[in-house]
């Protein structure tokens, strides 16, 4: 069975490089599907208060009869829960429905700076930390000047932040900016969210049949091979086997170096976190 490496948190807590994410997971399958990725070998799994799926995923979680120490579990505060006693509210409720009774990951879901709330709520983390209900304490969806603010106003530094990227739009001035904090980063959307035509580009499927290996699996290592954390999705039972066997596809600095090439300018396929809302 394929297993994902782990990298190593500035906390000392470690992460499996390749989990499993259930963004638009119907509620009615998710402890289905979140069980299916256990049994292939997957031990991270990244919902969101959000997604309305975390019951299913606990569910799935507790029933796989895994040590819960085996498998780590990330969720995130959503955006109306940014004042502090409210966020850690919102953490004990995530909690309740995923019958557990603490986290190894809880991210800011978005900065949304227009709303002024990003230090009280990492704050707050910081203390849900201190009171055990979560292990590690991270960011999503930072513009950097916003990441830079809570680490200068509380000295704690997130010790993952997870972003959109993917080969068409690949962060380059957050991971630097990442790699001199000490922080980890997390690649939401790896696979482009089947927003473009990445799965064809030619570049992706040449690498992909010079491995035997499929477009999503190169694209997935090729996250792997810069160090990134990375959660695709799929309900589709043979893809999430596939997703997870990424992890054996090894790509050459060659072929690495020609899909950092495909980077573009206008590559965002979601919200641009520095923009307001309304
Ligand atoms: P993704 O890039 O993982 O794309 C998922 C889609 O790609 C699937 O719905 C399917 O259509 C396709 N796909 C999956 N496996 C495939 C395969 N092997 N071959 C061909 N097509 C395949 O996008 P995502 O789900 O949006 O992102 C992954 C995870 O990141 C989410 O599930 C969620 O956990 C997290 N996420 C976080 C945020 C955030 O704001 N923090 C935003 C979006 C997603």
């Amino acid at each position: 069975m394929t297993t994902s490496p782990d990298l190593t948190f500035h906390d000392g807590h470690t992460i499996p490089q390749l989990g499993y994410g259930v963004f638009k997971v119907d509620p009615d399958i998710a402890a289905d599907v979140t069980g299916q990725a256990l049994t292939a070998g997957y031990r991270h799994i990244d919902t969101a208060k959000l997604y309305a799926n975390e019951e299913g995923v606990g569910r799935a979680v507790r029933e796989s009869g895994l040590p819960r120490e085996e498998v780590f579990v990330t969720t995130k505060l959503w955006n109306d829960d940014h004042r502090f006693e409210d966020a850690i509210a919102a953490c004990e409720a995530s909690l309740e429905r995923l019958g557990l009774d603490y986290l190894d990951l809880y991210l800011i879901h978005w900065a949304v700076p227009e709303q002024g709330l990003y230090v009280e709520a990492w704050k707050a983390l910081i203390e849900l930390r201190s009171r055990g209900l979560v292990r590690s304490i991270g960011v999503s969806n930072f513009p950097l000047a916003e990441l830079q603010e809570i680490i200068a106003a509380t000295g704690e530094v997130p010790v993952i932040h997870q972003i959109e990227l993917h080969p068409y739009f690949q962060q380059r001035e957050l991971r630097e900016a990442h790699a001199g904090h000490g922080i980890l980063t997390q690649s939401w959307g790896p696979l482009g969210q089947g927003k473009s035509d990445l799965l064809d580009n030619p570049v992706i499927t040449g690498i992909a049949s010079a491995h035997g290996a499929t477009p999503a699996q190169v694209v997935l290592a090729w996250h792997l091979a810069h160090g990134i954390v990375t959660i695709p999705k799929s309900v589709t039972p043979s893809r999430i086997v596939e997703n997870l066997e990424a992890a054996d596809v090894k790509l050459t600095a060659e072929e690495v170096a020609a899909i950092d090439a495909l980077d573009r300018p206008d590559g965002r396929g979601g919200f641009d976190p520095a923009q307001r809302r309304d």
